[in-house]
């Protein structure tokens, strides 16, 4: 029988990545409904590829043009958040990828683990935000969640078959996430002041969105993994190291009490731990070049230097302050990221504005989504303040 899907955020790497390994194997998966923001005529076209019966866009003009786009065809389009939560819950859907970027993705992956679905989690916003409570849910209405961040997927995969969520129980003494250290891990310190857009965006070994690329060169990015793990796997922050891996092969590690390390490693493809999750337990195959350890000849570690990435410093702060200091963290940095894409403030800006907005509203409430939700908008009311400001104090 054929896997039912729904894509969120299809029009995305992520999202074409996924529909990449699902046009590999028409007997296995199908496409129930796919979602976008602004990509109209991408979205058509998958449409036109895939055949969902609904496609997804979040208002009215994008959705009356991608209806004349595709009119005479059988795919019904919707718009809005509603329409986002009602394609993560229809009864003939098995799995949703959760692919949409920034806190826009929570509530749409709450509403398919809440129905019980098989979760594709690519969006780590949902953790970091919420992780306590989009846990709660998944265990409530039994929902499988499979991890597609690659360091989760290869941790995923490192760990003992069965993992009930317990580190001691099953012998797990740390979880080593790799990061490759971005564009910028061996710059002159002294330059990081002039970095721009452009050279942020440009990862040396992964294709991403602009948003997760930034993040991947101040090494929020491992930040917010390192929160993202803390809830997928139940660990103490302690038990979370991050570990500099430029080439990017081995995409994670559990270390065990014997002094046993297991890791994944792939070529830098994101479409291995789709393909991964999409077919779970099964394996299927997702495209990717084979691993040729021969010619990549040197695998090398090293430490993260927290003066070069403050950024991973303020994850680890936010995951020990608690409450709602992740959410608060990753609302401003959505801001500070689209503020540094729009050059309002430059690249050193992002850190300091983390910085400053986390010192401004400690001790919010985190005791329900509402709380969360609201502190997420304290945050990004925070931060465009100080983004201002910044603006003001170079002109
Ligand atoms: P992207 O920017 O390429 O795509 C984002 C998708 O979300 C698009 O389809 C867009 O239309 C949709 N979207 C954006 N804002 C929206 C909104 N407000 N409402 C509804 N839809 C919206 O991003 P990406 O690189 O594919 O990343 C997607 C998620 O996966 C992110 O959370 C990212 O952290 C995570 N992730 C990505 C990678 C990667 O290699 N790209 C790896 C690991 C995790
Ligand atoms: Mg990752």
């Amino acid at each position: 029988m054929r896997h039912n899907l729904t894509v969120l955020g299809a029009t995305g790497t992520i999202g074409v990545n996924t529909l990449d390994v699902v046009s590999r194997h028409p007997d296995k998966f199908r496409v129930i409904a796919l979602t976008g923001q602004n990509q109209i005529d991408k979205l058509a076209q998958q449409c036109r590829q895939f055949h969902p019966r609904y496609a997804v866009v979040l208002d009215d003009d994008k959705a009356g043009a991608l209806r004349a786009l595709l009119a005479g065809g059988e795919t019904e389009v919707l718009a809005g958040l509603e329409a986002l939560e009602f394609v993560s819950a229809l009864p003939e859907v098995d799995s949703v990828m959760a692919a949409i970027v920034g806190a826009a993705g929570l509530r749409p992956a709450l509403a398919a683990a809440r129905a019980g679905k098989r979760v594709l989690l690519a969006n780590k916003e949902t953790l970091v935000m919420a992780g306590r409570f989009f846990m709660e849910a998944v265990k409530e209405h039994g929902a499988t969640l499979l991890p597609i961040d690659s360091e989760h997927n290869a941790v995923f995969q490192s760990m003992p078959a069965g993992y009930d969520g317990n580190p001691s129980t099953h012998g797990v003494r740390r979880i080593l996430l790799t990061a490759s250290g971005g564009p910028f891990r061996t710059r002159e310190l002294a330059t990081l002041k002039d970095i721009t857009p452009e050279e942020a965006v440009a990862h040396p070994n992964w294709v991403m969105g602009r948003k997760i690329s930034v993040d991947s060169a101040t090494m929020m990015n491992k930040g917010l993994e390192v929160i993202e793990a803390r809830w997928l796997f139940n660990a103490r922050p302690d038990q979370i190291e991050v570990v500099i891996h430029p080439q990017s092969i081995i995409h994670s590690m559990v270390e065990y009490l014997d002094g046993s390390v297991l890791a994944q490693l792939s070529n830098p493809d994101m479409r291995t731990p789709i393909a991964h999750s999409l077919a779970y337990p099964e394996r299927v195959e997702a495209g990717v070049n084979w691993l040729d350890l021969a010619r990549i000849g040197t695998l090398t570690f090293e430490n993260p230097d927290l003066r070069r990435f403050p950024c991973l410093g303020l994850a680890y702060q936010a995951l020990a302050a608690g409450g709602a200091a992740p959410a608060i963290l990753n609302a401003a940095n959505e801001e500070v990221v689209a503020a540094f894409l729009d050059r309002r403030i430059p690249y050193l800006s992002i850190a300091a504005t983390l910085d400053g907005v986390l010192q401004r509203l400690s001790g919010q409430p985190a005791d329900s989504l509402d709380d969360l939700m609201a502190a997420d908008g304290l945050a990004r009311v925070a931060a465009r303040e100080l983004i201002a400001g910044a603006d003001v104090c170079r002109a």
